[in-house]
């Protein structure tokens, strides 16, 4: 077996910010550029993929941070990722941090999920998560 994956890929010219915590131990949130194909990461990559899909139909998706609405995927950063810390999440939320607050503002992690946590609150209502879903019916 010499099928080693993983490790740095040279090709990489602009590295990604990506990031990954834990949050409370409840939580897995993961902060990734926009651009990212999250390709070892199937869920995330459905729920991203989902949430642009999303993106240019009204009513328009909000970053997270300073909810300006983001009509289509230029005017997205960064994802804002979160599944429930348990060892085959089936299920993840999306946020979206829009171009501006992503490049030019330069958020933390900390700042981004902190106002996720803010808009989570109603959808929340015993501490428990849930996931946030726009499901069209
Ligand atoms: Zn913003």
């Amino acid at each position: 077996m010499s099928n080693a994956t993983g490790g740095g890929d040279m090709s990489t010219r602009h590295e990604r910010r990506r990031y990954r915590r834990e949050a409370s131990g409840a939580l897995l949130t993961y902060l990734v550029d926009i651009d990212d194909p999250l390709i070892a990461h199937p869920l995330l990559q459905r729920a991203a993929h989902n949430w642009c899909d999303g993106l240019s139909t009204p009513p328009h998706r909000e970053c997270v941070t300073c909810g300006i609405q983001m009509s289509g995927r230029r005017y997205v950063g960064a994802l804002l990722l979160t599944t429930p810390a348990i060892i085959k999440p089936t299920t993840a939320s999306v946020f979206g941090v829009c171009r501006e607050c992503w490049l030019i503002r330069d958020l933390s992690l900390e700042a981004i999920e902190r106002k996720a946590t803010e808009v989570l609150q109603p959808v929340v209502p015993n501490g428990r998560f849930e996931p946030l879903r726009d499901t069209q019916r």
